[in-house]
């Protein structure tokens, strides 16, 4: 069997190698005595331990990491949570999609009755990542900058806009509250 060569990319599903030769390590698994990686990275074969690993590479492959501001699309509104769609990254976009949610406690330091008083549904948002260890991640939008960064209106669907406070929709004079960042209109800020 052909196996890449060290710092070759392969992809979830690949072989690399088989259990005669190498151990499995980090990003692979082992079936049936055949070694697969197990995410999208870069292959890395240490012939000293006989290890076979696969890395990602983090500026390749941006995934969302714990401290990380991350800008995400409202996706539905529960009573007490937002799950959100992350897509970005500092204007870097993400290769897959990462679901993630905010807590209505999460969302901003003031008391907040209900979700919707926050957010609405097809709002981006700007938020940090709490944590990743369980699916959806864990987003929070507590703090100045974060919030939302652009948002329509219930009515017409326009885009609202930010004026003196509050976001006013120019076609229909709608006026909203959300929860919105100082960073209000702008996408990578
Ligand atoms: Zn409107």
């Amino acid at each position: 069997m052909a196996i890449p060569k060290t710092g070759s990319l392969v992809l979830p599903g690949d072989k690399i190698g088989v259990i005669e030769m190498f151990m499995p390590g980090d990003g692979t698994y082992e079936e049936n005595g055949i070694i697969y990686s197990n995410i999208l990275g870069h292959l890395e074969i240490n012939m000293k331990k006989r290890i076979v690993s696969v890395k990602r590479k983090k500026k390749d492959f941006p995934i969302p990491s714990p401290g990380q501001v991350v800008f995400a699309k409202v996706e539905q509104i529960r009573r007490n949570s937002a799950i959100v769609i992350m897509t970005n990254m500092d204007g870097i976009f993400y290769t897959s999609s990462f679901e993630g949610m905010v807590h209505i406690s999460q969302t901003s330091k003031k008391y907040i009755e209900i979700m919707n008083d926050a957010f609405n549904e097809g709002d981006i948002i700007k938020a940090k990542v709490l944590q990743t260890d369980r699916i959806p991640y864990q987003l929070t939008t507590i703090g100045k900058k974060m919030g939302v960064i652009l948002a329509f209106c219930r009515i017409c669907g326009n885009t609202l806009e930010l004026k003196g406070g509050k976001l006013v929709c120019r076609q229909c004079g709608n006026q909203e509250f959300r929860k919105y960042s100082i960073d209000y209109g702008k996408m990578n800020a």
